[in-house]
C-alpha cells in the first residue's frame, strides 16, 4: 500500500500525488496516510513526524522541529493552568534549532522533499519578501537544489540564511511591491521547467506546518481544546486543523477539535474583513506591526479553507492593535526570555484578549503557536550571509519575465 495518497475532501476522489487542488471546485486537496495511529519516528528534527509527511525519504540537514513546553511565568501572568507554547525557532539551550527562526521551515523541507521525487528537475519559484524567502533559500543552500527567490528591491536586506553555499540560488528584485513580485513570478512559473511553490495549496506546506500541532500534542498527550496563532493566509491554522483531525481519528489524544483561535494585525487584516464584511484601508500593508502578516488574497471560501477550519472547529479571529502586540511582546520576551518576532507577538495578544473575554477558561489546555523567534539569537551566534540580487528588474518591463528566466538558466548551467 501507498503511504499516502491525495483526496478531495468534498467529492472523495483519489488525485496525482503532485496535484493541488479538486478540478471539480478548486477545493484543497489533502493527504490520507495508510498508518491511522500516530507513531512519531526516530529520525531528525521534522522527520520525526514522517509518517505524516507527504514525502517518500528525507533531507537530513534540515533538522529544526518545534519545541513545545508549559509555560510557567507567562501561564501564571495571565491566568492559566494550562499552557502550552510551541516555540518554532532557534533556542539552543532548550534544544530548538530551526536555522532561519520562523515556521517556515517545516514547510520548505517536505516541498523541497517533493521535488527530489518528481522526475523532471525543475526550478522552484517563490516570490516572498520574508521568512518564506529565507526558508526556501536555505533548503536550497543545504540540498544544492535550484531555487529562483523574486523579491521586491526593498525587502532584499531582510534576506539572510544561515552561511552555506549561495550557488543554487538566483535572486531576482523588482522595483516595485509585493504584489509586482508576485505577478512577475507567476508568469515564471507557466514556462517548463519552473514550479511555483503552491502555497497553502501544497500538502507539503500544510502537512509541515501541522507538525507544530503533532508536537504539542505529543507532549500535553492530548489535543489541545484552543490554539492560538498569528495568520497571514492562514495556511497554519488549517494545517492545525488538518493535523488535529487525524489526531482525533487516532483515538488516543480525544474526541474534540481543538477551537482555533487565529489573530491578524488590524487595521490590515484581510482575513477578518472577509469574515465580518470589515474594510481593509487601502494603505495597507503600512504601518503594520508584522507585514508578514498580510495576505490580500487569503485562501478563505475555497474549500477546505479558512472559513471551512474555523466552522469545523467553533474558531474565532481576533484584531490586534500595534500597541496590543507590542505589550504582549514585552511581556513574553520578559517572562519566557526569549526574543520572539512580532507575528507571534499578535497570537500572544490574542491570548491575552481571549482570556480577558473568557473566551478560554483557566483550566482549559491551550497551545500558543510562536510562529517565529530566537532572531537576535541566532543574529548573535549563528554564521549568517547576505543573498545579492542576480539582477534588477522593473516591473514595467515586459521582457521582465523572460530576462530573470535567462539569467536564471545561465546561473544553473
Ligand atoms: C508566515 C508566518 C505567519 C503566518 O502564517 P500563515 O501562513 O498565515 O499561517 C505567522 N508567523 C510567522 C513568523 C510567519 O513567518
Amino acid at each position: 500500500m501507498d503511504k499516502y495518497r491525495l483526496i478531495c475532501p468534498k467529492c472523495g476522489k483519489t488525485y496525482g500525488k503532485y496535484d493541488m487542488v479538486c478540478p471539480t471546485d478548486g477545493t484543497f486537496l489533502r493527504s490520507e496516510y495508510s498508518k491511522s495511529k500516530f507513531e512519531p519516528c526516530d529520525l531528525p528534527g521534522i522527520w520525526k513526524f514522517y509518517n505524516w509527511l507527504p514525502v517518500e525519504g528525507i533531507i537530513k540537514k534540515g533538522t529544526g522541529k518545534t519545541l513545545t513546553y508549559k509555560s510557567e511565568k507567562l501561564a501564571e501572568k495571565v491566568g492559566l493552568e494550562n499552557l502550552y507554547i510551541s516555540f518554532n525557532g532557534y533556542w539552543p539551550e532548550k534544544g530548538a534549532f530551526m536555522r532561519t527562526c520562523s515556521f517556515k521551515d517545516l514547510e520548505s523541507y517536505p516541498t523541497m522533499q517533493r521535488v527530489i521525487e518528481q522526475e523532471e528537475r525543475s526550478t522552484m519559484v517563490v516570490a516572498s519578501a520574508g521568512n518564506t524567502a529565507r526558508a526556501f533559500a536555505h533548503v536550497s543552500s543545504i540540498t544544492d537544489l535550484p531555487l529562483l527567490l523574486v523579491v521586491p528591491e526593498n525587502a532584499i536586506e531582510k534576506l539572510w540564511i544561515p552561511a552555506g553555499s549561495t550557488s543554487s540560488i538566483c535572486v531576482a528584485a523588482v522595483q516595485g511591491d509585493y504584489y509586482d513580485a508576485i505577478s512577475i513570478a507567476s508568469e515564471i512559473t507557466e514556462r517548463e521547467g519552473f514550479v511555483p511553490e503552491g502555497g497553502a495549496r501544497n500538502v507539503a506546506r500544510r502537512d509541515g506546518m501541522g507538525t507544530v500541532m503533532l508536537d504539542a500534542t505529543l507532549t500535553m498527550k492530548h489535543l489541545p481544546d484552543h490554539y492560538f496563532q498569528a495568520v497571514g493566509s492562514g495556511t497554519g491554522g488549517i494545517a492545525a486543523w488538518e493535523a488535529a483531525m487525524r489526531l482525533k481519528e487516532d483515538g488516543r489524544y480525544g474526541d474534540k477539535l481543538p477551537q482555533l483561535h487565529l489573530a491578524q494585525n488590524l487595521p490590515c487584516a484581510p482575513l477578518i474583513q472577509l469574515h465580518g464584511g470589515v474594510a481593509v484601508d487601502p494603505r495597507c500593508p503600512e504601518g503594520m506591526y508584522d507585514t508578514v502578516l498580510f495576505n490580500r488574497k487569503p485562501p478563505y471560501a475555497v474549500g477546505g479553507g479558512v472559513r471551512d477550519a474555523l466552522e469545523a472547529t467553533e474558531g474565532d479571529l481576533y484584531g490586534i492593535t500595534n500597541e496590543e502586540a507590542e505589550e504582549a511582546r514585552l511581556l513574553f520576551e520578559e517572562l519566557e526570555g526569549i526574543d520572539i518576532m512580532n507575528s507571534a507577538a499578535v497570537a500572544t495578544a490574542a491570548l491575552i484578549k481571549a482570556v480577558r473575554n473568557a473566551k478560554v477558561s483557566r483550566s482549559d489546555l491551550i497551545m500558543l503557536n510562536i510562529t517565529g523567534g530566537g532572531v537576535k539569537r541566532a543574529l548573535n551566534e549563528l554564521a549568517t550571509i547576505m543573498l545579492v540580487p542576480d539582477l534588477v528588474v522593473s516591473p514595467d518591463d515586459s521582457e521582465a519575465p523572460a530576462n530573470i528566466i535567462q539569467k536564471t538558466e545561465d546561473k544553473f548551467e
